[in-house]
């Protein structure tokens, strides 16, 4: 693995060097103008100038011709309304099977090649455990520090609305299902990965419990700690998904309860990372309360921000009215945690101590200014000497390569200098068959209409990469 490693770093630079400077700064834009929530250390500590960081490749040289040009066409579909309807209309039809051959992927053998070629394989790693095993190979071989591993077979549609009743001995074998197939992603995992789930994965009985706010079952428990056990020993992290609000409460009950035991193991570090989600007006709060609970139960707290994913089918007065609002709220508790803070966004709880306990972070994001933002402080506090919380970074496979591969930069470009941090960064990578996908698919969809301004950025990002590498071919600046 490291020989590979050492391979591309070294093929990289070989490409650098043959590449001309780049003309155009790509990612100078920001992409939400709000001001963030935060002091920056530059004006509470004393001003440290930035050091200019030095470009050691062009960001997205690392990317196949092949996924440029395939990523350029989807998200121009996916930044026109109309055909981005049209296509989350073809993709809910064939999660439907309506009318039933004509849009059912395993039948039609023309729709399965076309969702193959198109959606299929911008956001997914592959139908069998050795597809993703090669597509993941490649993203560490490109410099990522690892995958975030997510087996797309879901018990629940969105709508959460719809689980069949079972009996004792289903029920049962739904979370044996469960926890066999969580077992065998953690063992296809290396070491520092994650592993995405769903608790709601566990089958109806599950989704009954999360619902009506109770603790899983004993059999459930076991389960689960058959789960946390095999990452634990891999060294695998695991990453419970929030789900919609109607049963969100329990989801974080029950991430919180495996937590208390695995994330006391060694200090300073959690297998569990709960997901938190910035659009909702009460994560703040409930940010503070599991902060308070890990510090006086002697926990690391696991956190795993992001925006959110389900704008239109949650409680709409549950999430903040606009955009600009959700950002602000993401970059505000993004800078007070880094910056181990109770401050503008994140409030400490009465009775608490007022220190952060220990947390481990993962900076879920495809925004470019939030990221940024990120980096910023992380490599203000560096030059500070300042002690750094845990943090990665992670996107979703096919989703803001440009975020993605400016990161990837940023790593090789510290190996020329040391004052800035080594961002680390995963990429979420879901297979499963394209039936499987089908749900996951249309939640990109949707994503994509909910940030139609980032989908044309990495449009027009991916537009200008064709451009340079055309002029490259024929010799010209
Ligand atoms: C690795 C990874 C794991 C993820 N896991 C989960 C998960 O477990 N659960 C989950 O819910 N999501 C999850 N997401 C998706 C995430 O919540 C966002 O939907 C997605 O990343 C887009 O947000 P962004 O930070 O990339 O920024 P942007 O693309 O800039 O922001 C888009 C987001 O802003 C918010 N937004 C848009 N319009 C409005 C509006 N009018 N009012 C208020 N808010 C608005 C929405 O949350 C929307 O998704 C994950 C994302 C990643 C990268």
């Amino acid at each position: 693995m490291q020989n590979l490693k050492a391979s591309a770093a070294m093929q990289r630079s070989v490409l650098c060097s043959l590449q001309k400077p780049m003309q155009k700064t790509l990612f100078l834009t920001t992409r939400h103008a709000s001001t963030p929530a935060f002091t920056p250390l530059s004006a509470s500590l004393g001003h440290v100038s930035t050091p200019t960081r030095p470009q050691a490749r062009l960001p997205m040289s690392v990317l196949s011709l092949t996924s440029v040009m395939r990523s350029y066409f989807i998200m121009s579909l996916s930044s026109r309304p109309l055909i981005l309807a049209a296509s989350t209309n073809l993709l809910r039809r064939s999660l439907e099977a309506k009318p039933l051959w004509l849009f059912d992927v395993d039948r039609n053998p023309l729709l399965r090649w076309l969702l193959r070629h198109t959606f299929y394989a911008q956001f997914c790693t592959g139908e069998s455990p050795e597809q993703n095993r090669l597509c993941t190979e490649q993203l560490r071989q490109m410099g990522y520090s690892g995958v975030i591993m997510e087996y797309a077979k879901e018990v629940l549609d969105d709508t959460g609305d719809k689980i069949a009743a079972e009996s004792v001995e289903e029920e049962e074998a739904n979370v044996v299902a469960w926890r066999d197939g969580l077992l065998a992603t953690i063992r296809i995992c290396e070491k520092g990965d994650f592993v995405g789930l769903k608790w709601s994965g566990m089958g109806g009985a599950a989704h009954r419990l999360l619902k009506t706010n109770q603790p899983p079952s004993p059999f459930m428990v076991a389960a689960m700690t058959a789960v946390c056990d095999a990452a634990t020993a891999a060294e695998v992290k695991l990453l419970p998904a929030a789900e919609p609000q109607n049963a969100q409460a329990s989801v974080d009950a029950w991430t919180l309860r495996m937590s208390k035991t695995y994330n006391k193991m060694r200090p300073g570090y959690a297998v569990l990372y709960n997901t938190y989600q910035t659009y909702l007006k009460s994560t703040a709060a409930t940010l503070a309360k599991h902060l308070d609970t890990a510090d006086k139960q002697d926990f690391t707290l696991g956190i795993k921000l992001v925006r959110g994913a389900y704008l239109h089918s949650e409680t709409r007065h549950l999430i903040w009215d606009t955009k600009e609002e959700t950002d602000r709220s993401y970059d505000g508790l993004a800078s007070d945690l880094i910056l181990s803070r109770y401050g503008v966004s994140l409030k400490s709880m009465a009775g608490s101590s007022g220190q952060l306990p220990p947390i481990n972070m993962m900076i879920a994001s495809h925004n470019d200014a939030s990221v940024r933002m990120v980096r910023r402080i992380r490599d203000e506090q560096l030059a500070q000497g300042r002690v750094l919380v845990p943090l990665v970074y992670a996107q979703l496979y096919g989703m803001a390569d440009e975020v993605s591969c400016e990161l990837l930069q940023k790593e090789e470009s510290n190996e020329v200098t040391s004052t800035m941090e080594t961002p680390k960064i995963f990429k979420c990578a879901t297979w499963g068959s394209m039936k499987d996908c089908l749900n996951y698919l249309l939640r990109r969809a949707a994503e994509n209409k909910d940030a139609l301004e980032r989908t044309r950025e990495t449009r027009d990002a991916m537009r200008l990469e064709i451009w340079r590498r055309a002029k490259a071919v024929v010799g010209i600046d």
